[in-house]
C-alpha cells in the first residue's frame, strides 16, 4: 500500500457525473472571445457587439440542432441546468392553478424537486414507474438520467407521454447529455434543461429548451435590460414590451464567454463517434461493477452509463472517498443531491464513482487495486 501511496503522480478524476473534466478547445474558446471580441451582445451596433450577436445567434442555432429540438423551439441561455429548472418552474405560474396536480419523480437531482415543491403546494414527489396518477397531471418533472444510479429513463419519459398526451413533461437531462442522444426523447417532452459543464465545457453555462407547444404561455422569471423591446414611461409607470423568442428569458448581460466554449464543445461531441465513445465507457463500467461486485467487503448499489455507486463495509462513505483520494483518485461521498431519493431506497449516504468517456481500463484497475486496501487503511485487519 506504501508503495501506491508514494505514487503521488497519479491524479484520477472520477467525479465526472459531477463537473466533467473540460475539452481544452473549449477552455480555449473561451479565452479567445475575451481576447478578442469582448463585447456584448444584442445592443450594439458597432461591429464586435455584431460579431458577438452572431456567435451569440450561431451557438443557439448549433445548439438546437444538437439537440434535436423543433425550429419553433427556443434555446435559452442559463447559468446552468439548476436556473433552467427554476426558469421553467417560476414560468409556467399563469397556467397553472392550486388544484392542479403536479408530479415530481422521486429520483430527481434536488434541482428538479425543489423548484417545484417551494413554489408549488400542490407539487407531489412521487415513483414515477409506481405512481397511478400521471394521466391527471398537469405537469410532470422528470429525470432523464440518475446522477446516483446512472439508469437512463427515456423509456420511462416515452410512456409517461403515452399516458398523459395533455401534461408539461420537464426534462431534467444535466446527466443525459452525456451518455445519450437527447433527439430520442426531445418531441416527447417540453422542457429540457441542461449544464454545458457536464459535457466539457466551461462552468457557469446552461440551457432551457423551451417547447414550441406552450412557449407563448411561459412568463420570465428575471426582469431587467436585453429582455425588452422597449420600456414605455407615462405619468409615473412603466409599461414594458416584452421581446420576443428567447431574449425575453435571459434578462441582464449573458456568459458570452462561456457560451462560446460550450459552442466548441458541442463541435467536439459532434465530431466524435459519441455511440462508439458510449459503447466504450458502458463496457468499462460493466468490468468496474463486476469487479467489484465480486469484492468481499463492497456492497455495490447500482452501476450504469458510467456511474457506480457503493459503499464499503463499516467504513464511512466520507472516510472512503478521503482515503481514494490520499491515492490520487477523485470520487464523491454523501447524498450528491438526492437526499429523498436515496433515503427512499433505504441506502443512506454511498460512495460514487463517475467515469467519462475519456475514462480509461489502466485507470480503473488502478481504483480497484486502491480500494481493496480501504478497510486496512481503516484499521480493519482485513
Ligand atoms: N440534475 C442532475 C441530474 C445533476 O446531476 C445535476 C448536477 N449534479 C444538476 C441537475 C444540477 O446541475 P448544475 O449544478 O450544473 O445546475
Amino acid at each position: 500500500m506504501d508503495s501506491l501511496r508514494t505514487n503521488t503522480h497519479r491524479d484520477i478524476y472520477f467525479d465526472n457525473a459531477a463537473t466533467m473534466t473540460k475539452i481544452p478547445e473549449s477552455i480555449k474558446a473561451e479565452l479567445d472571445f475575451y481576447k478578442s471580441i469582448d463585447a456584448n451582445p444584442l445592443r450594439g451596433v458597432y461591429r464586435r457587439s455584431v460579431m458577438a450577436t452572431e456567435l451569440l445567434e450561431n451557438t443557439r442555432k448549433k445548439i438546437l440542432e444538437f439537440i434535436g429540438g423543433s425550429d419553433d423551439g427556443e434555446i435559452v441561455f442559463t447559468k446552468g441546468a439548476t436556473e433552467a429548472l427554476n426558469l421553467a418552474a417560476d414560468g409556467v405560474r399563469n397556467i397553472i392553478s392550486k388544484d392542479d396536480l403536479i408530479l415530481v419523480d422521486i429520483c430527481n437531482h434536488h434541482s428538479n424537486i425543489l423548484p417545484w415543491t417551494e413554489r408549488y403546494t400542490n407539487a407531489k414527489i412521487v415513483d414515477l414507474v409506481k405512481n397511478t396518477e400521471i394521466s391527471h397531471a398537469k405537469i410532470i418533472a422528470i429525470c432523464g438520467m440518475s446522477n446516483v444510479t446512472g439508469e437512463n429513463f427515456i423509456a420511462k419519459v416515452r410512456m409517461i407521454r403515452k399516458e398523459n398526451k395533455d401534461a408539461i413533461l420537464v426534462l431534467d437531462a444535466a446527466q443525459l447529455i452525456a451518455h445519450a442522444d437527447l433527439a430520442e426523447v426531445i418531441n416527447y417532452v417540453d422542457f429540457v434543461a441542461f449544464s454545458g459543464h457536464k459535457i466539457g465545457s466551461p462552468m457557469g453555462v446552461g440551457v432551457l429548451y423551451i417547447g414550441q407547444k406552450i412557449k407563448q404561455n411561459i412568463e420570465p422569471m428575471n426582469y431587467g435590460g436585453e429582455m425588452v423591446d422597449a420600456v414605455l414611461y407615462e405619468n409615473n409607470s412603466v409599461k414594458p414590451i416584452f421581446s420576443e423568442g428567447a431574449q425575453k428569458f435571459e434578462a441582464g448581460t449573458l456568459n458570452l464567454g462561456g457560451i462560446c466554449g460550450l459552442s466548441k464543445s458541442i463541435d467536439f461531441w459532434n465530431h466524435i463517434d459519441t455511440r462508439d465513445a458510449y459503447k466504450r465507457e458502458n463496457e468499462l463500467t460493466r468490468y468496474l461493477t463486476k469487479k467489484m461486485s465480486k469484492m468481499q467487503d463492497v456492497t455495490v448499489y447500482a452501476g450504469d452509463n458510467g456511474i457506480i455507486t457503493f459503499n464499503v463495509k463499516d467504513v464511512h462513505p466520507h472516510d472512503c472517498a478521503q482515503i481514494l483520494d490520499q491515492f490520487g483518485i477523485s470520487v464523491r461521498a454523501g447524498f450528491h443531491c438526492a437526499q429523498p431519493f436515496l433515503i427512499y431506497k433505504n441506502w443512506g449516504p454511498v460512495v460514487r464513482v463517475s467515469l467519462s468517456i475519456f475514462s480509461t481500463k489502466e485507470e480503473v484497475d488502478y481504483f480497484l487495486e486502491v480500494l481493496s486496501k480501504v478497510r486496512l487503511e481503516m484499521g480493519f485487519d482485513e
